[in-house]
């Protein structure tokens, strides 16, 4: 099973998971550790299968993203995309993953799209998937219209950070996994850190995200928040919101995280060496959380009979 150590970590996805469900935490962070190996115990296995499932609007926001982070790699390399094809290309990859999903191969190859409406069977009307494309390609629109990223093409690609994929560095001993979706200097000097939304988002989560960003800003490139541009952009509205922080406000982030690493490593049998046990971990007790949870099928399999 790999020699691969469970080490704790922090991101906002595990204290998203960690906030609505300590059992569904345990079962993402430490029941399903190791099962990436087709080997491993039958049990481990479900759980890591279960743990790559996706709600198909986690699905469409990814799609989104990606085919961004595509669109900035062909601006940086000067390269100019036809509006309409692209879009009809991301569409049609889209096709492709979904009908891999339906046929249930991430079963075999859990990396490949999960979608959480197939492994429970969610039956959806035809319309709610072309919804989804379409709002995707609504969304793609947006994005190649915005004036945020015209001005963005005007700054030098040299400095911009295209990759989504979170980075990881050690905020008072503990790894922390963010980044944000994309950044750039402009030109009066000021780092600008871009948050790409395709979905609602609530107000505190959303000042949480850019919080983050604006630590890792200070932290990973020494950028004082003074100095940082923080931007939301909504691609469905469309509709950019721009923060400034402060350090004012940047403590209060950090007095927040601090909290959040403190109450996760509260409920280790082993904090030091990130043992949990799943008894410790109690089940929500609002059931309306638990219908759409991957693990439902393991953790309450009478609601997914029912
Ligand atoms: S089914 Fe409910 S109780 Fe169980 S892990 Fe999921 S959200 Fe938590």
């Amino acid at each position: 099973m790999g020699d691969l150590a469970n080490e704790f970590s922090w991101s906002r996805s595990r204290d998203n998971t960690f906030q609505e469900c300590r059992r569904r935490y345990f079962y993402h962070y430490y029941g399903a550790w190791g099962g990436w190996d087709a080997g491993a115990p039958e049990d481990i296995r479900s759980l890591y299968i279960l743990k790559q499932l996706a709600s198909r609007q986690q699905w469409a926001g990814r799609v989104v993203h990606d085919a961004i982070e595509m669109v900035f790699h062909a601006f940086a390399g000067g390269r100019d995309l036809p509006v309409e094809p692209f879009i009809a290309d991301v569409i049609e990859r889209m096709r492709g993953e979904w009908r891999s999903s339906k046929a249930a191969r991430y079963r075999d190859n859990p990396k490949t799209v999960a979608l959480f409406e197939h492994e429970y069977a969610v039956d959806l009307k035809p319309e709610v998937w072309q919804a989804l494309s379409r709002n995707v390609a609504v969304c793609l629109r947006h994005f190649f219209r915005l004036p945020l990223v015209a001005a963005i093409r005007k700054t030098s690609p040299e400095h911009w950070s295209i990759e989504h994929w979170s980075k990881v560095f050690l905020f008072e001993g503990t790894p922390v996994w963010m980044a944000p979706d994309f950044g750039f200097w402009n030109d009066d000097g000021r780092l600008a850190l871009v948050d790409w939304k395709t979905g609602r988002s609530t107000p505190d989560g959303a000042a949480f995200q850019l919080g983050c960003y604006a630590l890792y800003a200070a932290e990973v490139l020494g950028v004082p928040p003074a100095k940082v541009d923080l931007f939301e952009a909504n691609l469905r509205e469309p509709e950019v919101t721009q923060l400034t922080w402060s350090d004012e406000r940047l403590a209060a982030i950090k007095e927040q995280l601090r909290l959040s690493v403190r109450s996760m490593k509260a409920y280790l049998v082993d904090p030091a060496a990130n043992v949990a046990a799943i008894d410790d971990f109690e089940k929500a007790e609002d059931l309306r959380i638990c219908k759409w949870c991957n693990f439902r099928t393991v953790c309450r399999p009478e609601l997914t009979q029912v």
